[in-house]
């Protein structure tokens, strides 16, 4: 799950650097503007690099590339229905999504699939295959890598960053499943299983 809320709750306001620094950790429109740099703390300019705008450090060769960042979101078919996850942490706080999140450093996406399923709901899934990779608008840097498990075992247990989980069919869905494009993934994947 996008857990930017857990790192706004710990800032200590819009020029402390470790908010500064969330820019970079978590990029997202609406942040504070990198104004000093992350590695040596000198102050950073605007500066044309490789034909686009960027902020560099005035001292030090640091650049904000702002690459985004890879989550994964997945679907898991379970007793008939798809597992959601009720969002504890902003943003969206109270809303359903997906299970899904950040990928870790040096994890494969298929992993981290797997690994936030388990975290978030207390499943383990196997043979997750890739449905789509999604880059969202509303200014969240992030790819959104979509899995689809292939079968899913255990037991529905809320992790400690989901306020609750369920499983869902098309008829029973929340009305405030929160992101657009889980939206539309979740509406593609009942028509499809209609079809079948
Ligand atoms: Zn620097």
């Amino acid at each position: 799950m996008i857990n930017a809320g857990r790192i706004e709750q710990a800032s200590c306001g819009n020029r402390c650097p470790f908010t500064l620094l969330q820019s970079v950790i978590t990029p997202r429109l609406g942040y504070p503007t990198l104004i000093i740099c992350p590695l040596c703390a000198s102050p950073v300019k605007n500066a044309e690099i490789g034909g686009k705008d960027r902020l560099m450090c005035v001292t030090c060769e640091f650049v904000n590339w702002d690459n985004p960042k890879p989550v994964t979101a997945t679907l898991v078919p379970y007793k008939g229905g798809l597992v959601l996850v009720q969002r504890k942490f902003e943003p969206f706080v109270g809303d359903w999504c997906l299970p899904g999140g950040f990928i870790e450093g040096y994890e494969s996406p298929g992993e981290s699939a797997a690994r936030e399923v388990f975290e978030e709901t207390g499943l383990t899934i196997s043979n997750e295959r890739l449905l789509q990779a999604s880059a969202p608008g509303h200014g969240i840097n992030v790819i959104i890598l979509f899995y689809e498990a292939g079968a899913a075992s255990g037991d529905l247990i809320a992790g400690d960053d989901a306020s609750d989980v369920g499983y869902f069919t098309k008829d029973n869905l929340p009305p405030n499943v929160c992101f657009a494009l889980h939206r539309n993934i979740i509406q593609e994947w009942f028509t499809r299983q209609k079809a079948n």
